[in-house]
């Protein structure tokens, strides 16, 4: 498997890409579904790998483990309020709105730029000759990135109900109570040797593991699945795929950190001394390392559909 990284040192990052008062809005929303469906304290092995897995963090009374083997992090939630938070109205409602829409066209829009990018690049790289794909977009909720998948050259078709030969499944890897029946389903989208893309946040990543206990990143149902490198790996091998690349293109963990050094433990020495005297060269210096060596939390994964 190819393991990359890009480093982005992108302008449009300075705009930020979290608008407060958008932000705010939709924690409380998630927030409120929470406190109304909290889920018992239960424990299960490693939804990724099947190993062992010790507590990681409590929520909102929704109970975090993370696998003694895979490091995957994951709630045990069922998937009947999986499902229920997934079709969540006044949450739907709420990214429907122009509102919502806007502000992720303006702050988002550099970024969808580079991914369609990266993924242009890819495509050619993977599919060999053909240019013109069936593309199927799954859970993608920003009209703005649809716009620019249906305008993109090599989509020949958007979501018809045919088998693609790319299957995208951005931002949504988060939120699943079973990984392996939703990747099942991916699969059978796929014609055979089609290729899976997801953009999803890991559970390796340094500000995930840093800012253990900060609400803003997990964030009870909106993420409730974070796993490994190695544990994604592992559940796509079982579930039909073989894993061709992951690249880490993560800009924000340091930036997430800084912003939120006063949640920072009192016993995380290390980390407080880097946030608070390190200078801007060095938290640079440090985001590179992290992309370069696959411990930012921000991954791009693409596997392709195995043969029968
Ligand atoms: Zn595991």
């Amino acid at each position: 498997m190819l393991k990359t990284y890009s480093y982005l040192g992108k302008d449009y990052l300075d705009l930020g890409v979290i608008d407060k008062v958008i932000f705010d809005r939709e924690s409380e929303l998630i927030l409120d579904f929470a406190a109304k469906n909290p889920t018992p304290k239960a424990k299960s092995p490693c939804i990724f790998c099947g190993a062992g897995t010790k507590w990681f963090d409590v929520i909102d009374e929704v109970y975090y483990q993370r696998c003694n083997e895979c490091y995957s992090i994951f709630a045990c939630v069922s998937d009947e309020i999986a499902d229920l938070y997934k079709s969540h109205q006044p949450l739907i409602d709420f990214h429907n709105s122009k509102e919502y829409q806007d502000s992720a066209a303006k702050r988002r829009a550099g970024i969808w730029d580079d991914l369609l990018f990266w993924l242009e690049f890819r495509l050619a790289r993977y599919m060999g000759n053909k240019q013109k794909l069936d593309v199927t977009d799954v859970d993608n909720h920003y009209c703005g990135l649809t716009e620019r998948i249906k305008k993109a050259g090599f989509c020949a078709s958007y979501n018809t109900a045919k088998p693609a030969d790319v299957v995208l499944f951005f931002d949504k890897f988060r939120r699943l109570s079973n990984p392996a029946e939703t990747l099942s389903g991916l699969h059978g989208k796929l014609k055979d040797n089609g290729l899976l893309v997801m953009n999803l946040r890991v559970g390796s990543g340094f500000d995930v593991l840093t800012l253990k206990g900060c609400k803003d990143i997990l964030t009870p149902y909106e993420v409730i699945c974070l796993p490994s490198v190695e544990g994604l790996e592992t559940i796509l091998n079982k579930e039909g795929f073989e894993m061709l690349e992951a690249s880490s293109t993560g800009t924000l963990d340091v930036r997430y950190v800084l912003e939120n050094k006063e949640r920072l433990s009192e016993d995380n020495l290390f980390v407080h001394y880097l946030v608070n005297k390190a200078d801007k060269s060095t938290l640079a210096e440090f985001q590179r390392f992290l992309q370069k060596s696959g411990m930012s939390s921000h991954a791009r994964v693409i596997a392709r559909k195995k043969q029968v």
